[in-house]
Protein backbone atom coordinates (compact mmCIF):
# COMPACT_ATOMS: atom_id res chain seq x y z
CA UNK A 1 0.00 0.00 0.00
CA UNK A 2 1.27 3.67 -0.68
CA UNK A 3 1.63 6.48 1.98
CA UNK A 4 2.39 9.88 0.45
CA UNK A 5 3.29 12.78 2.04
CA UNK A 6 3.35 16.41 0.54
CA UNK A 7 3.90 19.83 2.30
CA UNK A 8 3.85 23.79 2.03
CA UNK A 9 1.08 23.67 -0.97
CA UNK A 10 0.86 27.79 0.70
CA UNK A 11 -3.07 27.14 -1.26
CA UNK A 12 -3.66 30.74 -1.59
CA UNK A 13 -6.83 32.14 -4.00
CA UNK A 14 -4.35 34.62 -5.78
CA UNK A 15 -3.10 31.14 -7.51
CA UNK A 16 -6.49 28.87 -8.32
CA UNK A 17 -3.99 26.98 -10.75
CA UNK A 18 -2.37 25.82 -7.12
CA UNK A 19 -5.80 24.71 -5.62
CA UNK A 20 -6.77 23.19 -8.81
CA UNK A 21 -3.30 20.94 -9.15
CA UNK A 22 -4.48 19.63 -5.26
CA UNK A 23 -7.57 19.04 -5.86
CA UNK A 24 -6.83 16.74 -8.24
CA UNK A 25 -4.17 14.88 -6.81
CA UNK A 26 -7.03 14.49 -4.33
CA UNK A 27 -9.38 13.29 -6.33
CA UNK A 28 -6.65 10.69 -8.26
CA UNK A 29 -3.19 9.49 -6.44
CA UNK A 30 -4.59 10.40 -3.20
CA UNK A 31 -7.61 8.51 -3.40
CA UNK A 32 -5.52 4.79 -4.29
CA UNK A 33 -3.71 5.79 -1.42
CA UNK A 34 -3.67 3.83 2.05
CA UNK A 35 -2.56 7.41 3.92
CA UNK A 36 -1.72 11.01 3.22
CA UNK A 37 0.17 13.33 5.52
CA UNK A 38 0.48 16.89 5.30
CA UNK A 39 3.17 18.46 6.88
CA UNK A 40 2.19 22.04 7.40
CA UNK A 41 1.86 24.98 4.99
CA UNK A 42 -0.96 23.80 3.40
CA UNK A 43 -2.40 26.90 3.29
CA UNK A 44 -0.66 30.24 2.83
CA UNK A 45 -2.43 31.17 5.79
CA UNK A 46 -5.27 30.53 8.21
CA UNK A 47 -6.86 33.06 10.42
CA UNK A 48 -8.60 30.41 12.50
CA UNK A 49 -11.13 27.73 12.23
CA UNK A 50 -13.79 30.68 11.42
CA UNK A 51 -11.81 31.83 8.30
CA UNK A 52 -14.21 32.78 5.59
CA UNK A 53 -12.53 32.05 2.45
CA UNK A 54 -14.67 30.15 -0.01
CA UNK A 55 -11.29 28.32 -1.64
CA UNK A 56 -10.24 27.28 1.86
CA UNK A 57 -13.98 25.88 2.49
CA UNK A 58 -13.23 24.00 -0.84
CA UNK A 59 -10.05 22.29 0.02
CA UNK A 60 -11.62 21.10 3.19
CA UNK A 61 -14.35 19.63 2.14
CA UNK A 62 -11.93 17.81 -0.88
CA UNK A 63 -10.20 16.72 2.33
CA UNK A 64 -13.06 15.20 3.64
CA UNK A 65 -14.07 13.49 0.53
CA UNK A 66 -10.87 12.02 0.93
CA UNK A 67 -11.13 10.40 3.90
CA UNK A 68 -14.59 9.53 4.09
CA UNK A 69 -13.21 7.50 0.96
CA UNK A 70 -10.84 5.14 3.30
CA UNK A 71 -7.91 7.24 3.02
CA UNK A 72 -6.25 8.20 6.48
CA UNK A 73 -5.82 11.97 6.66
CA UNK A 74 -2.82 13.16 8.86
CA UNK A 75 -2.06 17.01 9.25
CA UNK A 76 0.66 19.03 10.96
CA UNK A 77 0.79 22.35 11.14
CA UNK A 78 3.29 24.55 9.94
CA UNK A 79 4.38 28.17 10.30
CA UNK A 80 1.48 29.23 7.72
CA UNK A 81 -1.55 27.65 9.34
CA UNK A 82 -0.62 26.35 12.80
CA UNK A 83 -4.24 28.08 14.15
CA UNK A 84 -5.91 24.75 12.21
CA UNK A 85 -7.68 23.70 15.00
CA UNK A 86 -10.69 21.15 15.82
CA UNK A 87 -13.15 22.15 13.61
CA UNK A 88 -10.82 21.97 10.72
CA UNK A 89 -9.76 18.56 11.74
CA UNK A 90 -13.53 17.67 12.16
CA UNK A 91 -14.84 18.86 9.50
CA UNK A 92 -11.79 17.41 6.82
CA UNK A 93 -11.43 14.35 8.59
CA UNK A 94 -7.81 14.55 8.71
CA UNK A 95 -6.19 14.04 12.23
CA UNK A 96 -3.71 16.43 13.67
CA UNK A 97 0.09 15.82 14.74
CA UNK A 98 1.94 16.97 17.17
CA UNK A 99 5.23 18.46 15.64
CA UNK A 100 7.17 16.36 16.08
CA UNK A 101 5.74 12.88 15.26
CA UNK A 102 7.11 9.46 14.65
CA UNK A 103 5.20 6.89 12.60
CA UNK A 104 5.72 3.39 11.62
CA UNK A 105 6.07 3.66 7.70
CA UNK A 106 6.13 0.54 5.90
CA UNK A 107 7.30 -1.09 9.27
CA UNK A 108 10.40 1.77 9.98
CA UNK A 109 9.90 4.36 12.38
CA UNK A 110 9.92 7.70 10.61
CA UNK A 111 10.51 10.93 12.14
CA UNK A 112 8.13 14.00 10.95
CA UNK A 113 8.42 17.13 10.84
CA UNK A 114 7.19 20.42 9.52
CA UNK A 115 10.80 21.79 9.39
CA UNK A 116 11.11 25.32 11.27
CA UNK A 117 11.82 24.38 13.92
CA UNK A 118 15.23 22.46 12.47
CA UNK A 119 16.13 26.43 11.09
CA UNK A 120 18.05 27.27 14.64
CA UNK A 121 20.32 29.42 12.74
CA UNK A 122 17.48 32.20 12.00
CA UNK A 123 17.44 33.44 15.77
CA UNK A 124 14.67 35.82 14.86
CA UNK A 125 12.64 33.61 13.53
CA UNK A 126 12.65 31.02 16.34
CA UNK A 127 11.72 34.31 18.61
CA UNK A 128 8.39 34.95 16.56
CA UNK A 129 7.79 31.45 16.71
CA UNK A 130 7.60 31.16 20.04
CA UNK A 131 5.36 34.13 20.56
CA UNK A 132 2.79 33.24 17.88
CA UNK A 133 2.48 29.27 19.55
CA UNK A 134 1.79 30.98 22.81
CA UNK A 135 -1.51 29.69 24.16
CA UNK A 136 -2.17 33.17 25.71
CA UNK A 137 -1.06 34.94 22.17
CA UNK A 138 -3.01 32.37 20.62
CA UNK A 139 -6.33 33.22 22.80
CA UNK A 140 -5.87 37.07 22.11
CA UNK A 141 -5.27 36.74 18.68
CA UNK A 142 -8.30 34.45 18.12
CA UNK A 143 -10.83 37.12 20.29
CA UNK A 144 -10.21 39.71 17.48
CA UNK A 145 -12.87 40.10 14.69
CA UNK A 146 -11.65 37.79 11.72
CA UNK A 147 -11.54 41.16 9.21
CA UNK A 148 -8.53 42.19 11.75
CA UNK A 149 -7.11 38.64 11.57
CA UNK A 150 -6.87 39.13 8.40
CA UNK A 151 -5.25 42.36 8.01
CA UNK A 152 -2.80 41.26 10.85
CA UNK A 153 -1.60 38.33 8.56
CA UNK A 154 -1.52 39.85 5.75
CA UNK A 155 0.71 42.83 7.75
CA UNK A 156 3.14 40.10 9.14
CA UNK A 157 3.06 38.13 5.73
CA UNK A 158 4.80 41.70 4.34
CA UNK A 159 7.05 41.88 7.22
CA UNK A 160 8.33 38.60 6.68
CA UNK A 161 8.93 39.09 2.95
CA UNK A 162 11.08 42.08 3.43
CA UNK A 163 12.94 40.20 6.41
CA UNK A 164 13.55 36.80 4.46
CA UNK A 165 14.76 39.09 1.20
CA UNK A 166 17.96 40.56 3.64
CA UNK A 167 19.00 37.02 5.10
CA UNK A 168 21.63 34.87 3.91
CA UNK A 169 19.96 32.11 2.12
CA UNK A 170 21.70 29.47 4.56
CA UNK A 171 20.48 30.96 7.69
CA UNK A 172 16.88 29.87 6.07
CA UNK A 173 18.14 26.38 5.68
CA UNK A 174 18.05 23.26 8.54
CA UNK A 175 21.05 23.83 10.63
CA UNK A 176 22.82 20.29 10.23
CA UNK A 177 23.49 20.14 14.18
CA UNK A 178 19.20 20.39 15.33
CA UNK A 179 19.22 16.96 12.41
CA UNK A 180 21.68 14.94 14.24
CA UNK A 181 19.57 16.26 17.44
CA UNK A 182 16.38 15.34 16.71
CA UNK A 183 17.54 11.54 15.01
CA UNK A 184 19.22 10.87 18.29
CA UNK A 185 16.66 12.45 20.36
CA UNK A 186 14.07 9.98 18.82
CA UNK A 187 15.98 6.83 17.98
CA UNK A 188 15.26 7.36 14.25
CA UNK A 189 16.92 6.61 11.08
CA UNK A 190 14.79 8.74 8.65
CA UNK A 191 13.54 11.81 8.67
CA UNK A 192 10.87 13.84 6.29
CA UNK A 193 9.80 17.62 6.43
CA UNK A 194 9.22 20.40 4.53
CA UNK A 195 9.47 23.93 4.95
CA UNK A 196 12.59 25.09 3.57
CA UNK A 197 11.40 24.92 -0.29
CA UNK A 198 14.74 22.63 -0.84
CA UNK A 199 13.24 19.00 -1.93
CA UNK A 200 16.26 16.54 -2.10
CA UNK A 201 17.33 13.53 0.13
CA UNK A 202 20.22 13.77 1.97
CA UNK A 203 22.06 10.75 3.66
CA UNK A 204 24.02 11.11 6.94
CA UNK A 205 25.59 9.22 9.24
CA UNK A 206 24.82 9.92 12.90
CA UNK A 207 26.56 7.72 15.98
CA UNK A 208 28.18 5.58 13.23
CA UNK A 209 24.59 4.47 12.04
CA UNK A 210 23.62 5.71 8.60
CA UNK A 211 20.64 8.52 8.51
CA UNK A 212 18.58 9.59 5.93
CA UNK A 213 16.41 13.93 5.81
CA UNK A 214 13.86 13.75 2.84
CA UNK A 215 12.55 17.24 2.12
CA UNK A 216 9.55 17.82 0.75
CA UNK A 217 9.56 20.65 -2.06
CA UNK A 218 6.99 23.51 -2.61
CA UNK A 219 4.15 23.39 -5.04
CA UNK A 220 4.72 26.86 -6.29
CA UNK A 221 5.56 25.94 -9.74
CA UNK A 222 4.84 21.66 -9.80
CA UNK A 223 3.70 19.52 -7.67
CA UNK A 224 5.95 18.07 -5.46
CA UNK A 225 4.97 14.40 -3.16
CA UNK A 226 6.74 11.87 -1.65
CA UNK A 227 5.26 8.32 -2.35
CA UNK A 228 6.52 5.54 -0.24
CA UNK A 229 5.07 1.61 -0.59
CA UNK A 230 6.91 -2.00 -0.50
CA UNK A 231 9.60 -1.27 -3.09
CA UNK A 232 10.68 2.21 -1.06
CA UNK A 233 10.30 5.78 -1.51
CA UNK A 234 10.68 8.37 -4.18
CA UNK A 235 10.52 12.07 -4.01
CA UNK A 236 8.20 12.77 -7.24
CA UNK A 237 8.07 16.23 -9.35
CA UNK A 238 4.35 16.61 -10.33
CA UNK A 239 4.00 18.90 -14.04
CA UNK A 240 1.38 21.35 -13.63
MN1 LIG B 1 6.83 26.63 6.52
Amino acid sequence: MTTLFVSDLHLDSSQPEIIDQFLDFLSGDAASARALFILGDLFESWIGDDDPDPDKHRVVHALHELTASGTDGFFMAGNRDFLAGNVFEARSGFRRLEDPAIMAIEGEPVLLMHGDTLCTDDVEYQRFRGMVRDPIWQQHFLARSADHRIAMVRQARDASRIETSGKPAEIMDVNQGAVEQAIREHGVHTLIHGHTHRPAIHHFVVDETPSTRIVLGDWHREGSVLRWDGDGYRLLRLAR
